[in-house]
């Protein structure tokens, strides 16, 4: 069977590959298709698209959009720290929707850095804001370069212990950023040509599964194409809930590895996601349905 990975980043935001090592990657994975999804940036696509050429690759162009959580799961009942990723995948990079978007999300992103600076700072750990950005030497400023000056500066002993001690999710030093509702996200990437899908469901923190098909749904119902049902971070047993959830739904199922290169230990193509996923989500692009396959009288 043939596979492929839907959701993968370059060093245009927080993986180390540059867009070229990621398409070389793919093909020695024995993969026939590629969906690059940096955070709030389509900054790769060009490289990949180009390099994704020359090694007989297809190159799926993506993003991962970052959702506002709480505006979505306040209402919903769901109040644990939660993370909203709203990946496009077959996304025009030239859309003034999604380009203005993913302008404002990085801005978002700039605002976080200082004020989690601060709190590292009254913690006993001062970075300076020079030293995230030469940790991300220009890619789009996400954790883990926070991590990484973190371990620059020798404060924890790896950017793991970053996390897992001070900056992921509801830690002393985690700050939320301004992020997009998700009816904005769905609605930009749709204006550029592309499907919407949601990446790792399991980060939504639902308490169950009636919680979740609530999320889902609610998603669905602002749009929302296609659900991410194999990603690294999910076990067999949630895969299967999400799955279920989202044939009830009409939610197209998703998967990708989330590989970043070396600083996390996933390998691109892990999840061997079957082709047939990528036909169910090229045939949801705006305008398919609408599409004759044949032209009639021609
Ligand atoms: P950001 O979008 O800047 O909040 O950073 C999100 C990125 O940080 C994710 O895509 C992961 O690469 C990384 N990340 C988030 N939480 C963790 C965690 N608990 N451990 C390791 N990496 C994490
Ligand atoms: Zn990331
Ligand atoms: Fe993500
Ligand atoms: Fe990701």
């Amino acid at each position: 069977m043939s596979h492929c990975d839907l959701h993968a980043h370059t060093n245009a935001s927080d993986g180390t590959d540059t867009p070229a090592q990621l398409a070389r990657g793919a093909a020695l994975a024995g993969l026939s298709a590629l969906a690059l999804t940096d955070h709030d940036t389509t900054a790769g696509h060009d490289a990949c698209r180009e390099a994704c050429g020359a090694v007989g690759v297809e190159f799926v162009p993506g993003v991962e959009l970052s959702g506002d959580a709480r505006g979505l799961l306040d209402s919903l009942g769901q109040d644990q720290p939660a993370q909203l990723h709203i990946l496009g995948l077959f996304v025009g990079s030239e859309s003034p929707e999604l380009r203005s978007l993913c302008e404002s999300l990085r801005e978002g992103r700039d605002a976080r850095v200082p004020r989690m600076l601060a709190a590292l700072g009254a913690l006993g750990m001062p970075v300076t804001l020079e030293e995230v950005r030469a940790a991300a030497a220009g890619a789009v400023l996400c954790r883990p370069h926070v991590a990484q000056a973190l371990l620059d500066r020798a404060y924890v002993a790896s950017r793991q212990e970053a996390f897992d001690r001070y900056i992921g999710l509801g830690g002393p030093a985690y700050v939320e950023k301004d992020d997009g509702a998700a009816a904005e996200c769905i609605g930009a990437i749709h204006a550029s040509g592309g499907v919407a899908v949601l990446a790792h469901p399991i980060s939504l923190n639902c308490s169950g599964r009636v919680q979740l098909c609530a999320v889902l749904g609610r998603l669905r119902d602002l749009g929302l194409d296609g659900v991410e049902v194999l990603h690294s971070d999910q076990p067999a047993e949630f895969s299967r809930v999400v799955a279920e959830l989202a044939r009830e739904l009409g939610l197209a199922p998703s998967g990708g590895s989330d590989y970043h290169g070396v600083v996390k230990p996933r390998r691109l193509g892990a999840m061997n996601v079957p082709v047939e996923f990528l036909e169910g989500l090229r045939a949801r692009r705006p305008g398919m349905k609408e599409a004759p396959s044949t032209v009639p009288g021609a």
